[in-house]
């Protein structure tokens, strides 16, 4: 079935034809084009796109294998999604040991982009916490791999944007947890070094931290924001209801984005100022605090039919303060900004995978609203920023990076290629390697 192919973003669309894959025993369907296996299409550009190609729809490796609850060791089928691992997980006392910020993504495609969370600074990235998977190469050879055992396949799978192969299933090591709630702090802070100090000081006793900024705030206030730090809670006497997430949605796409400089102004003086004390403590089900963004179904939608972009980058520790500073003015100053800017230094626990995202430094993520050629030009200015102090871009949430700049923010995609499966490619590599 031939089929339009949208990533998160909803930027750019593509045809595909998609094939599901229901078993994991199964050799890949032959293919005269190339393929590309997709999770749960949570990738905000082209990396989950293979325009012209074939779509292995990995979703329907939806079973679990085993679990242990005395060690909190699970293996599961690629497809699993992160939201059904919390499901049977999370009321035996176990988590995941690294979660995004949405927990609709499959075992695959968090293996595949190498995810981070609000812990990177503890436990660095997902694949820290893969013990082993398989991996089935177009040719029909399966390779189990482990950090020991056919290591460098492990190291080029993780964070290996599909291409390597597929994987079938994996074993991931859950972290004990006494119950679902978080106690979590919120702090506001008046600007960029304001958060820096808070960053610093909150790392060596709090698991999870992150910060929302304000990216239209200019001048004394550039980058203030909300500081969150927070540790699972312990054992709560009073059995509180599981509260889950209440679910809205966008339930169409309107004519045009609800998203421009009028609301993006007026959602981010409110958004700061929501928190009237300079500091709250509160304690809360782990759902709202991971996943804000689940509760709104198809939150996607409301960029409109054009779909937005998303820009996240790293940038060394020793440049953070300045490189921050000058990425916020420059958004800031072309009013482009966005209702979701998120903030976080990552620890520096080196990545499990060749072509890993993350590394040293502070990582700053936004969307913008798809405005056509000045959106671009702004997020070219972003990437000159980036590349002139030795930072990266994040393929997971990019579409438009060229490929001068990703061969430079991933000097190792050249020892990467060596993996590639012949067979397969995608969107994303074509456009930054041919
Ligand atoms: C609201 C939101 C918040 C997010 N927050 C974060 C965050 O905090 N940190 C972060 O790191 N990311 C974040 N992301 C991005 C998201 O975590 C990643 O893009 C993730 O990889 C998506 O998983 P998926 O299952 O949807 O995979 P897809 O997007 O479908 O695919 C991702 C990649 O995985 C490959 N793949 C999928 N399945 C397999 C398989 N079985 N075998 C081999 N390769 C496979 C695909 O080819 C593709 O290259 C966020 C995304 C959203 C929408």
């Amino acid at each position: 079935m031939a089929a339009a192919g949208r990533s998160w973003g909803r930027y750019p669309v593509t045809t595909e034809k998609v094939v599901a894959l229901s078993d994991r025993h199964a050799s890949l369907p032959k293919s005269d084009v190339p393929v590309l296996p997709l999770g749960n299409a949570r990738s905000y550009g082209d990396s989950c796109l293979n325009d012209g190609g074939v779509l292995l729809a990995a979703r329907g490796l939806d079973h679990f294998i085993a679990f242990d609850p005395a060690s909190g060791t699970l293996t599961c089928e690629a497809g699993v999604l992160f939201s059904e691992i919390l499901d049977l997980a999370v009321p035996q006392g176990w988590f995941l040991p690294v979660t995004p910020g949405t927990r609709f993504v499959t075992v695959g495609g968090a293996i595949a982009n190498d995810v981070h969370g609000k812990n990177h600074h503890r436990a660095g990235t997902f694949g820290h916490h893969v013990l082993a998977f398989e991996l089935l190469r177009t040719d029909g050879t399966r390779l189990r791999c482990t950090p020991t055992e056919n290591a460098e396949w492990f190291a080029a799978t993780v964070g290996g944007l599909g291409l390597t192969g597929v994987v079938t299933w994996a074993a991931i090591q859950l972290r004990r947890i006494a119950g679902p709630w978080m106690s979590a702090e919120n702090h506001r802070f008046g600007n960029l070094s304001e958060f820096f100090e808070l960053s610093r000081a909150s790392d060596r006793d709090y698991e999870y931290t992150v910060s929302w900024i304000d990216c239209v705030a200019s001048g004394k206030a550039l980058g203030r924001g909300l500081f969150s730090r927070a540790n699972h809670a312990p054992a709560s006497p009073d059995s509180r209801p599981a509260a889950g997430n209440r679910t809205l949605g966008v339930p169409f796409t309107p004519p045009i984005s609800l998203i421009n400089p009028l609301s993006l102004r007026a959602f981010n003086q409110l958004y700061y100022h929501r928190q009237r004390k300079s500091v709250v403590h509160a304690t809360t089900h782990y759902q709202p605090f991971f996943y804000p963004l689940d509760s709104i179904a198809n939150w996607n939608r409301i960029y409109g039919p054009r779909g937005f972009l998303q820009y996240q980058c790293v940038v060394p520790p020793e440049a953070a303060e300045t490189a921050m500073a000058e990425l916020v003015s420059t958004i800031s100053a072309g009013g482009a900004g966005s209702f979701l800017a998120v903030l976080k230094q990552f620890g520096d626990k080196p990545s499990p995978g060749m072509l890993s995202f993350p590394r040293p430094g502070a990582t700053l993520a936004l969307d913008f609203p798809n405005g056509g050629a000045p959106t671009l030009a702004l997020l070219d200015r972003l990437d000159a920023i980036v590349d002139g102090v030795g930072g990266a871009v994040y393929p997971a949430k990019d579409a438009r990076m060229s490929g001068a700049h990703f061969r430079r923010y991933f000097p190792q995609w050249e020892a990467f290629s060596r993996f590639v499966d012949p067979g397969i490619s995608s969107s994303f590599w074509r456009r930054v390697t041919e």
